[in-house]
């Protein structure tokens, strides 16, 4: 079954166009890889998804839902969440405060700082909180300030934001962007565990050799346009896909 199908986008910033009718599906359940080299459109490719950037022509759905036009915030509360190229957190507060806030954020169906005042009496929420914590492996972090994570830990904690929300589709850019090679495998290990749970996911890589582990099928974008689709054997030996490696 599909859970996502995003038809005839286009988008274009001034006189250049990054993404050139771009359609593109996504089966329920599986990890579906966008790779493509540096300046392919793939964050605008995303961010078109999420309601960052609206598209100049084409259409969005998710399962029967119309996310064309609609906020980020409302596309997120439908069950689309998404871990971006440089992590959102806030880094004044400590790793457990940051995961309080997307898990209050989905039960309590808005968001908002002010909740803190209550946060010793809430213990549901925390146990939540915690448990994702538990999940990305940083647990023992909980009570550090944020900020001083290193890059591979804010990552990680992003994603124990998103999970916390249940989402039913996780969008990733780069998630493995800047890392070391042991955080990377980290990483790859931590999506791989996660990826048993259902929830369908949309990972955009630069390194190509980084998704094949992982996905089930994978889509390449060069210059704003889809040229090669398939498992990632397939693709593995394209041409079309080295030679847009090569080339970009
Ligand atoms: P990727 O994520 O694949 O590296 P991007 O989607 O970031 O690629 O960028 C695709 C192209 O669009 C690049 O040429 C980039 O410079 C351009 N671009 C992206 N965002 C903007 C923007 N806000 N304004 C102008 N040009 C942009
Ligand atoms: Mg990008």
């Amino acid at each position: 079954m599909e859970i996502l199908r995003v038809e005839g986008v286009n988008k274009s910033f001034g006189g250049l166009r990054a993404l050139n009718n771009v359609n593109f599906s996504v089966e329920q359940g599986t990890v579906h890889a966008i790779i493509g080299p540096n300046g392919a459109g793939k964050s605008t490719f995303l961010n078109c998804m999420i309601g960052r950037l609206i598209p100049d022509t084409g259409t969005v759905k998710f399962g029967d839902i119309s996310l064309t036009g609609m906020k980020p915030y409302e596309i997120n509360q439908v069950g689309v969440s998404r871990v971006f190229q440089t992590p959102e957190i806030f880094a004044e507060l400590t790793l457990l405060e940051n995961v309080i806030i997307p898990t209050m954020a989905k039960r309590d169906g808005q968001f908002s700082l002010r909740p803190f005042k209550r946060l010793d009496r809430d213990a549901e929420i925390q146990d939540k909180a915690l448990h994702m914590l538990e999940d990305v492996g940083l647990a023992e972090k909980k009570d550090v300030i944020s900020g001083s994570l290193s890059r591979g830990d804010k990552r990680r904690l992003e994603l124990a934001m998103c999970l916390s929300q249940d989402p039913k589709l996780l969008l990733l850019d780069e998630p493995t962007a800047g890392m070391s090679r042991a955080d990377t495998n980290n990483t790859i290990d931590l999506l791989k565990r996660i990826a048993g749970r259902g929830i369908t996911k949309v990972v955009i890589e630069h390194d190509m050799h980084v998704v094949f582990s992982l996905a089930d099928k994978v889509t390449v974008l060069a210059q704003g346009t889809i040229i090669a689709e398939g498992k990632p054997e397939e693709i593995k030996g394209d041409p079309r896909v080295q030679e847009a490696y090569l080339g970009g």
